[in-house]
């Protein structure tokens, strides 16, 4: 199949609802795994061509039952903390571990020591506090910079570049970090930077050119330059020549490794959140379609991004003669997913098929209202359906207390 043919992030379905869709409760997900192979293909085709090493962010997409898709394509897993460093060594055996953590805890070091090959500090502090550890256990150190170059507008929630970041170290807090202690360069082997969020490579290159001249006179005793995540690579427009001479660029003027930890590429596309109408009511000039997914609790950057999300048959605002209001069960007023036109008013029992679903929906989906979480399921390239996994009440009580 090429995927490209038809326009996702229903690719992977035709552009129509399959019979198959139609057997499964709601609310679920569907994972599409002849997409998720497809971003895999893309990804280590990258790798091979440039020499660069991709690595799995599981904050975006941890389906690890899917790993094996990626596996053979990337060299291992990005984590934040020990739960997902712990996750990648488990799920992606023999595949690299990296960690970064805005701060780490004492108490967990020595765990996460055990699972991870690259531990990235966001502060000098950090890197004081726990690298000679780290090293002492044989592992590869690095910094998170923050370069100070915004490259988004509008999302500041998602710029680490923004004035008053918590995240990456400037030149300004390395300069006087290094005046106090002489001996921090030679705790480095590598750089990391993570500036970007569902860009092209034009923002990339931008950065890279702030990196160069922010710290470039470290990276040439480095072993290792991390650009982070935010490449949205697996886009059929992305710009890959960009993205491979930025990645050129640093493996020539510094003689580094580089690394890029996508999440949002690695299952762009990739998935479904199946759901259902329970009821459609009216409200002055407003239809208002009540399904069984909520934006809050099933895909909650809906609210916080915010965003609109792919919805398989309906159009944009107007373009279509029925405008319905998509909403969610919950008591919250703002439990809304967006508004779309539709050829019909969707009648109670239809089934709505919203797309690009695999990523930051089951690892940050909650349970708030008491509203179950949704199955996970995965589809094969020939349509066949497996569960993943399925929750009940135990699942919203056992968060709460000692049942
Ligand atoms: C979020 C994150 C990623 C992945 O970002 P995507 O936008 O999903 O590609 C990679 N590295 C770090 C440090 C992150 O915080």
């Amino acid at each position: 199949m090429n995927l490209l043919d038809t326009r996702p992030p229903f690719a992977g379905i035709n552009g129509e609802i399959p019979p198959e869709f139609k057997t499964l409760s709601t609310p679920c997900y569907l994972m599409d795994e002849a997409v998720l192979q497809h971003n895999a293909e893309v990804l280590g085709a990258l790798q091979k061509r440039t020499g660069c090493k991709v690595l799995l962010a599981q904050k975006a997409f941890s389906n690890y039952d899917l790993y094996p898709i990626f596996a053979p394509h990337l060299v291992g897993t990005e984590a934040s903390g020990l739960f997902e460093a712990r996750l990648g060594a488990e799920e992606m055996p023999g595949g690299e571990v990296h960690v970064f953590c805005a701060a780490y805890r004492e108490d967990e070091m020595d765990e996460l020591l055990r699972y991870a090959d690259h531990i990235v500090f966001n502060s000098p502090r950090q890197l004081q506090k726990f690298a000679p550890k780290a090293k002492a256990a044989g592992k590869s150190v690095g910094l998170r910079i923050n370069p100070e170059c915004s490259t988004q507008e509008g999302h500041e929630i998602y710029d680490p570049c923004a004035p008053g970041s918590r995240l990456g170290t400037t030149r300004a807090q390395w300069d006087k970090a290094v005046q106090e202690d002489a001996h921090l360069p030679e705790l480095l082997d590598g750089l990391h930077f993570h500036t970007l969020c569902e860009q092209d490579a034009d923002a990339l290159e931008a950065t890279l050119n702030a990196v160069a001249s922010t710290f470039g006179d470290l990276l040439p005793k480095m072993q290792w330059l991390n650009f982070g995540g935010g490449h949205h690579i697996t886009r059929p427009d992305y710009d890959m020549e960009t993205l491979e001479r930025c990645i050129r660029r640093a493996q020539q003027d510094w003689n580094v490794t580089v690394y890029l930890e996508p999440g949002e590429a690695c299952a762009l596309n990739a998935g479904y959140l199946l759901s259902r109408v329970l009821d459609v009511v009216r409200n002055g000039e407003t239809t208002i379609a009540i399904l069984d997914a909520s934006a809050a609790c099933h895909m909650p950057d809906v609210i916080e991004m915010p965003y609109r999300p792919p919805l398989l048959g309906a159009g944009e605002p107007g373009e279509k003669p029925y405008m319905v209001r998509l909403a969610g069960p919950t008591c919250l007023a703002g439990d809304v997913i967006g508004d779309y036109s539709f050829d019909a008013v969707p009648a109670v029992g239809d089934l709505l098929v919203f797309g690009d679903m695999a990523i930051y929906t089951t690892c940050k989906n909650n349970t708030f209202n008491g509203m179950p979480l949704p199955g996970i399921y995965s589809r094969t390239a020939g349509g066949d359906i497996r569960k993943l996994a399925s929750f009940g009440y135990r699942d919203f009580k056992y968060r709460l207390g000692s049942p």
